[in-house]
């Protein structure tokens, strides 16, 4: 396949149809060239093009048209919200998110430590100071016991948080219930981070709408992906749409360009919405096959001495959007790192968990909550011992195996 691109300068039209012309990722290679087994790959369904198309036919390019309008209907009703709006990425949702609560300079905002750094950015893009707490070995997710500390001593001082970022990890919910609970008794709202655990449940619930806000993300490793891009979701539609207002550069009606408020430019392009619609049509069976792949692993592995993997708690379904299990050393004679660097020589990528942002040279300085009152932290156990294994729902079997067959060679003690 080659693409002929009008005015385009002779090396990058030529990069373009070098790229093109890579064998197709879904095809079977020939014997002896096996590609790198990755972590968490795009895996793109059979309906993607055809709405995409639909916008190409009707020239609908831009940050708003039907497919995005589609798109925020048809996952409003999966998730069941009263509503969702289609953003860049799941970072620009939290940042709506944030300045809905009305979260501004001065202001502190409880998040989960161990998360990706894009959890807690948004906070500070809002002028305001993170405090972190630390997550249950239950759930890998926030701790209870740490929020409730955290609250009370943030009573004591007359600062209570404007709002809290509760994180749902690896395809896992956070246990919402008590943690809502604990939360509505101070009268702190709280954001959702479902960036990684679109499909899973709560309590009979979607993960991402137990909280006031929600919040799911479509970059390129997530579950369903549109390359990239975000939702935020909730049941109040009057916050929806002034977030909207903002995504969209916050313009006033009125036939010139007028604006008596800051705005950004968030929204979801009509053509990566298409992406988007496709890609919500096979949400459960990738669902599915994640699951799978967490359970074959686990069946392989899980007897070994010294491997655990990431529970899955009672109250919900997990996606395992990631499969993460911890391998301590002590037991198992063999570090995670040791682990990467065996699979990572036999070309395939997986990762530690990440790494707490109490950790982060970024964010060393916030007020940090352990789960342990003694200062004993459960995330920075499962950084240290924590391993991300290749997930994709588009692994093969015979790849799962290869994987298996390494990290079994590298445990035998
Ligand atoms: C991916 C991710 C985000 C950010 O989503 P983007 O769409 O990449 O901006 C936020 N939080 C968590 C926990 C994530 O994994």
């Amino acid at each position: 396949m080659a693409i002929q691109l009008d005015n385009q300068h002779p090396l990058h039209s030529s990069t373009v149809t070098r790229e093109l012309d890579q064998p197709n990722p879904t095809e079977p290679r020939p014997q002896g060239i096996r590609s790198r087994i990755l972590l968490s790959p795009p895996h793109i369904g059979a309906e993607e093009q055809i709405f995409v198309r639909e916008a190409f036919e009707t020239n609908w390019i831009a940050p708003l048209g039907p497919n995005v309008d589609a798109f925020e209907a048809e996952l409003a009703d999966y998730v069941g919200t009263q509503g969702a709006v289609a953003l860049s990425s799941g970072t620009a949702a939290i940042h709506q998110a944030l300045r809905l609560l009305g979260v501004g300079p001065g202001d502190r905002v409880l998040c989960s430590s161990l998360t990706f750094v894009a959890s807690v950015n948004p906070i500070v893009y809002q002028g305001a100071e993170p405090v972190l707490i630390d997550s249950d070995e239950a759930t890998w997710n926030m701790s209870s016991a740490a929020l409730e500390r955290a609250l009370a001593d943030m009573k004591r001082e007359g600062r209570l948080p404007k709002a809290a970022i509760i994180v749902n990890l690896y395809g896992q919910s956070a246990d919402m219930l008590p943690l809502l609970e604990l939360l509505d008794a101070y009268g702190v709202p709280v954001v959702e981070d479902a960036a990684e655990s679109l499909g899973a449940t709560c309590d009979g619930r979607a993960s991402g709408t137990l909280g006031r806000f929600g919040v799911y993300s479509f970059n390129g490793n997530k579950i369903i992906t549109t390359s990239g891009g975000g939702m935020l979701v909730s049941n109040d539609t009057e916050a929806l749409e002034k977030a909207r207002f903002w995504a969209t550069q916050a313009r006033d009606a009125a036939p010139h360009y007028e604006h008596s408020e800051l705005g950004y430019n968030y929204r979801l392009s009509n053509i990566l919405a298409g992406v988007g619609r496709g890609q919500l049509r096979v949400l459960d069976e990738r669902v599915n096959a994640r699951r799978a792949v967490f359970e074959r692993y686990e069946r392989a592995l899980g007897g070994i001495e010294g491997v655990a993997f990431m529970p899955e708690a009672p109250y919900g379904r997990s996606t395992r959007w990631l499969t993460a299990l911890t391998v301590d050393f002590a037991q198992a004679g063999v570090s995670t790192q040791d682990l990467i660097a065996r699979l990572s020589a036999e070309n395939i990528e997986s990762r530690p968990v990440w790494k707490p942002m109490h950790l982060q040279p970024l964010y060393r300085h916030c007020d940090y909550y352990p789960h342990d009152e003694e200062g004993a932290s459960v995330s920075e156990r499962l950084f240290a011992q924590g391993l991300c294994l290749p997930s994709g729902s588009s692994l093969t079997q015979q790849e799962q195996n290869l994987v298996i067959d390494i990290l079994k060679d590298a445990l035998k003690k």
